[in-house]
């Protein structure tokens, strides 16, 4: 008999922790548990459609799902399948991989106007969640605010700024996708409530907005003096002299010199939200569609001895993907050290039917040839009960 472990949440950060786990103790028997009958979580939802490269690491996430002793459980969710008691009581130790999934709110009057859009429903309804299918209307959006100065908020402005021919190899939804091209969008806000230098976007995610075809990115140069003190030897300095850099080049742009036109403004609090209209410390906005990303909160989950949190769980929104492979196999190095001197448990298998490693390859396999009939990488199914037949074999 050997320890089985729960993993809950199939995102990167669980599929890390298992090959943490797998490589200390290769005997152990893993279950990744997910709500959803698709696994790899962010990368599959909230990483953006036109990153294909960042979405590539999920072959090595498929690697582990061929593994014999780690199954996927998806369709399970905790609370309505398996309650965590049960979880925690038949497991010999429980991952809470489940990230974070709900959009902060900014607390000002307005937010909850149906034209103001947290970024995680807003990109999932592009990535094809399944729990959000219904997009805005974007049919007369001229003008968009994207708040926040993070990488989330850049996602959001280049989806919306690029071209249909750039978002050909993407795996966008393809209503999302001809949602989007057919916008009068020309001008996209993306605002920050402090200053270019305390801006959280990294050089290449920044530096990509000066390289789209239908939009030219500007930003006011009278804002740009911030130099990170030449003293600070760390690599956060190098980012922000090379993020000032790239928004001087783009204070040499001139507006409407492309169809699109995305605007660095900082310096900006929002501080209500009316239609049409977004009221900045700096002044009004017109904006026809407001895209908060401001971060991301989690729902809870209980406190035990066996219990680990691993990835944004554990320690909120921050981070890349490659930053969980080391803070995961971190927590499964806590986890190996936690069973050692303990006796594995016994009981019976307390998983129900669930969709497993097959059933997500009939997906993947469906997905990936409508992809084909296109020239795309993959046409998601964005439907629950497709994606439930399709997963049976039916
Ligand atoms: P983030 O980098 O923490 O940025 C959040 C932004 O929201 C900050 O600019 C923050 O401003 C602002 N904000 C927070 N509360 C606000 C408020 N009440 N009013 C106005 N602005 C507010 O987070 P993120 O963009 O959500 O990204 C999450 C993580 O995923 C990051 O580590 C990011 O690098 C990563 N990510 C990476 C990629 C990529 O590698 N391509 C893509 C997407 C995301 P303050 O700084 O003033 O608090």
């Amino acid at each position: 008999m050997t320890h089985r472990v729960a993993i809950v949440g199939a995102g990167p950060s669980g599929f890390y922790a298992a090959d943490g786990l797998l490589r200390g103790r290769p005997d152990l028997r893993i279950d990744i548990i997910d709500r959803l009958p698709t696994p790899f979580g962010l990368v599959r939802a909230g990483v953006a459609p036109d990153h294909q490269g960042t979405k590539a690491v999920v072959r090595q996430f498929d690697r582990l799902l061929a593994q014999p002793d780690l199954r996927f459980a998806g369709n399970i969710e905790i609370g309505r399948d398996l309650t965590w008691d049960e979880v925690i009581q038949s497991y010999d130790a429980v991952v809470v991989a489940t990230g974070m999934v709900v959009d902060r709110k900014l607390g000002i009057p307005g937010e909850d106007l149906p034209h103001v859009w947290g970024s995680w429903r807003f990109v999932a309804w592009l990535n094809g969640h399944p729990d959000f299918r219904d997009g805005p209307d974007l049919s007369g959006v001229k003008s968009v605010a994207v708040i926040g100065n993070g990488n989330v908020a850049l996602d959001v402005a280049r989806l919306l700024a690029k071209s249909p021919d750039e978002m050909t190899k993407s795996d966008i939804v393809p209503e999302a996708g001809a949602a989007i091209a057919a916008a009068p969008i020309a001008d996209i806000h993306v605002i920050g409530r402090r200053g270019a230098g305390e801006a959280s976007f990294t050089t290449n995610e920044l530096a990509e907005m000066g390289r789209l075809a239908r939009a030219v990115s500007v930003a006011d140069a009278s804002v740009l003096t911030a130099e990170a003190p030449a003293a600070d030897p760390t690599p956060e300095r190098l980012r922000k002299a090379k993020n000032i850099e790239t928004l001087k080049r783009f204070a040499a742009q001139t507006p409407g010199e492309k169809p699109v036109t995305v605007h660095f403004r900082f310096h900006a609090t929002p501080t209500a939200i009316r239609p049409g209209e977004v009221e900045l410390s700096t002044g009004p906005l017109a904006a026809d569609l407001v895209v908060t990303c401001i971060g991301y909160t989690g729902e809870p989950f209980p406190q035990a001895e066996s219990v680990f949190p691993v990835g944004w769980a554990r320690r909120g929104p921050s981070g890349t993907i490659p930053t969980n492979r080391a803070d995961s196999h971190a927590v499964a190095k806590q986890v190996i050290d936690f069973l050692e001197d303990r006796d594995p448990k016994s009981g019976p298998d307390i998983l129900p039917l669930c969709v497993d490693a097959e059933g997500w390859r009939r997906i993947d396999k469906a997905e990936v040839a409508a992809g084909a009939a296109q020239g795309r990488p993959r046409v998601k199914l964005v439907d629950w009960q497709a994606l439930l037949e399709v997963a049976q074999g039916d």
